[in-house]
């Protein structure tokens, strides 16, 4: 076995992935409208927009989906929650001081493509009506190939958007059979081309490694693939197998699902062909150009994580609308209602849908800044984080600073005394290495697992 080998499994223990800190389980329905609209209110001069809307409705269910998503052939349905939308923009857009700019702008799903065309330039419309962008902001779409029109991609591109990101996953035939999304190279040709053509001025192609039936070989046979279609960024996700969470993955049989020897490869491969086609990896899960503003940002350790991954935006307040959306404030998560139906109603009352939602405390945020820290630049300076928090860090994180010494002894990390740094191999590991920075795991029972495995 290899000692790679070996080290995955050791450390394949159930993990967050750090999009937040404290993680959503932890978010409480204590937390309620008040507390949101206070949160709203809160003068934030200095902190820029990134605004986010949900469309949660698919043609069809791909059965690894971890979405919040309802599939649909009914487009009926769109219409009530659209103008649901319009309500709750409307509303926030009353609590938040409207001098603040929106430097990024997102849509995710669901599809946000199963909106007909006159329906994205409606949506879009909807959000410049009450929010400012800014002249260069960033505006990107989660776009499903199947089912896409070059029409849809021209209403899009009409409203503003310049960055495109399509679900391509795996192109093997058994393995898009055994999780319900087919979709052939032929069609992700077509709808990059018309993106090229259309002028976005970001493609970005998403995959997936741990599906079920993937092999080592055929993957590469993706890679191969995608390289060739020269996106400007790929996010390659590890499979979360959850089925006691999202019920529908029992759909996938265990049987079929690559074993840790497997996965290892496949991150392997991954590593290799998206590294020797001149790809840089950023942290966790995302390859950009090296003149990407991610990697300018990684080298400037201006990165960030939020909600969608990476960003170049730390000091953005997320207004998120729609069923299931999290919104964030410099010391505040929030989610709404993630129940279509409720979250419906919730809007109709009240304009507002909070479900639940956590304000950090002070101890919250600089475990947060640790572990973005180490997820993001890969390495952390003890005297630089202790004077920007006033803390002396090896008193402040003694506890994790003695988590990470098995770590540091399985060449993980390295430490000496005046910083941790990641080491090659412990970037399969980061969500483990974040893990020692978090007071809610250390306290947490362990009867049920909340998060998928890390490795
Ligand atoms: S298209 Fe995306 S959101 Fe919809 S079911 Fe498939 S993975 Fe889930």
């Amino acid at each position: 076995m290899s000692s790679t080998l070996a080290l995955l499994q050791k450390y394949s223990v159930p993990g967050p992935r750090y999009t937040s800190y404290p993680t959503a389980p932890y978010f409480h329905t204590g937390f309620g409208e008040a507390d949101w609209v206070e949160a709203l209110a809160t003068p934030a001069p200095d902190r820029g927009l990134s605004l986010y809307a949900h469309i949660p409705f698919c043609d069809s269910l791909c059965y690894y989906c971890g979405c919040n998503m309802v599939a649909t052939r009914d487009y009926s349905k769109t219409q009530p929650y659209l103008a649901m939308l319009d309500r709750e923009m409307a509303r926030t857009a009353q609590l938040v001081d409207g001098k603040r700019v929106a430097h990024q702008l997102h849509w995710g799903g669901g599809t946000p493509t199963y909106l007909n065309p006159d329906d994205i330039r409606w949506l879009m419309a909807m959000m410049r009506q009450y929010f400012t962008l800014a002249p260069d902001a960033e505006i990107s779409c989660e776009v499903d190939p199947r089912e896409l029109t070059r029409e849809h991609l021209e209403a899009l591109r009409e409203s503003g958007f310049n960055r495109v990101s399509f679900g391509v996953q795996d192109m093997d035939p058994d393995v898009q059979q055994a999780v319900n999304r087919i979709q052939s190279e032929l069609l992700i040709q077509q709808v990059i081309d018309w993106s090229r053509e259309l002028g976005f001025s970001s493609i970005n192609l998403d995959l997936i490694v741990g599906l079920p039936k993937q092999s080592i070989e055929s993957f590469s046979r993706t890679l191969d693939r995608v390289v060739a279609w020269a996106p400007d960024r790929l996010a390659v996700f590890a499979y979360a197998h959850v089925p006691w969470m999202k019920k529908h993955q029992q759909l996938i049989m265990e049987s079929d699902l690559p074993d840790s020897a497997t996965r290892l490869g496949l991150q392997q491969a991954v590593n290799e062909t998206l590294g020797a086609a001149g790809y840089v990896n950023i942290g966790l899960d995302h390859f950009a150009r090296p003149e990407d503003e991610l990697v300018r940002a990684q080298q400037n350790k201006t990165l960030w994580r939020n909600f969608q991954g990476y960003t170049t935006y730390k000091n953005s307040d997320i207004l998120a609308f729609g069923a299931s959306s999290i919104s964030q404030t410099a010391d505040v998560y929030m989610q709404n209602e993630k129940n279509l139906k409720r979250y419906q109603e919730r809007i109709a009352a009240t304009g507002l849908a909070v479900e639940r939602g956590l304000k950090l405390n002070r101890d919250d945020q600089i475990r947060r800044e640790a572990i973005t820290r180490v997820m993001c630049d890969l390495e952390l300076d003890f005297a630089a984080f202790g004077s920007e928090w006033g803390i002396v860090f090896t008193d402040y994180f003694a506890d994790a600073l003695a988590d990470l010494r098995p770590l540091a002894d399985d060449g993980l990390v390295t430490m000496d005394a005046g910083r941790i740094s990641v080491t090659q191999t412990g970037r399969l590991f980061l969500r483990n290495i974040g893990m020692c920075f978090d007071r809610y795991l250390k306290q947490a029972s362990t009867d049920k697992p909340r998060y998928s495995k890390t490795a």
